[in-house]
């Protein structure tokens, strides 16, 4: 049983961590953005609402993704814990967590910022591609797919997501900046923030990972 919220800006790693805990915990990697996008692909309503925000680098507003995130949470998978990533974004998303987890007597076991110089990020956010069909995430220099734009995982053509074209990343970045930051001081003051260094490799940051939900289950 784990229960993490992934915070970081755009390109911080969170969807690989989030990932690599999935297999290792059996916690089901819940993506705000995945299932947007998933909306999105199958031209939903919540899709066609959300679309446009998505094409400009803004957030969507919280009661579409407050809807959509209360109807996955209670889905069976996610009851014995889950990895949130790119869920809350907003302090009333947060609060909007923080009450449901109250009706359930549930907590969350620890929410990790992973820190990231912003130049980093406009490296590693230009050079990834997409699976459109399984999401997976590839980089064209750090984590190349075997055939170049080919998913390794089921075959189908990588794309660039339109938001991670150079202008939507600096929109992204800020309105990270703007809305997203709140939500460290939110954490903070309720003691549940743990930052870890973004830049010292995937599987250091997974091993640091797994010693914060460590102490804070021994501390229950
Ligand atoms: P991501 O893949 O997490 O970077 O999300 C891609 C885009 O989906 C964002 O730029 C937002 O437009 C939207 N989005 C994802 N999660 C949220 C959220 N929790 N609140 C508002 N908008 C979101």
């Amino acid at each position: 049983m784990i229960r993490i919220v992934l915070l970081g800006p755009p390109g911080s790693g969170k969807g690989t961590q989030a990932s690599a805990l999935e297999k290792r915990r059996g916690v089901p990697h819940i993506a705000s953005g995945d299932l947007l996008r998933a909306n999105v692909r199958d031209s939903t309503a919540l899709g066609r609402k959300v679309k446009p925000y998505m094409d400009r680098g803004e957030l969507v507003p919280d009661e579409l993704i407050l809807d959509m995130m209360a109807d996955r949470l209670s889905q069976p998978d996610a009851q014995q814990g889950y990895v949130l990533d790119g869920f809350p974004r907003t302090v009333k998303q947060a609060e909007a967590l923080e009450e449901r987890l109250r009706a359930l007597s549930q907590d969350l076991d620890a929410v990790v910022y992973l820190k990231v110089p912003e130049a980093e990020i406009l490296r590693r956010l230009g050079g990834r591609r997409t699976c459109p069909h399984c999401n997976a995430v590839y980089h064209v220099d750090t984590m190349p797919p075997k055939r170049e734009g080919i998913c390794d995982k089921c075959g189908a053509t990588l794309v660039q997501r339109d938001d991670e074209k150079p202008a939507v990343i600096r929109k992204r970045l800020e309105v990270y900046s703007a809305q997203t930051q709140p939500l460290l001081d939110y954490y903070q003051a309720r003691g549940l923030l743990r930052e870890i260094d973004g830049m010292i490799g995937v599987d250091n940051v997974i091993r640091e990972i797994e010693t914060i939900v460590a102490a804070a289950q021994a501390a229950v």
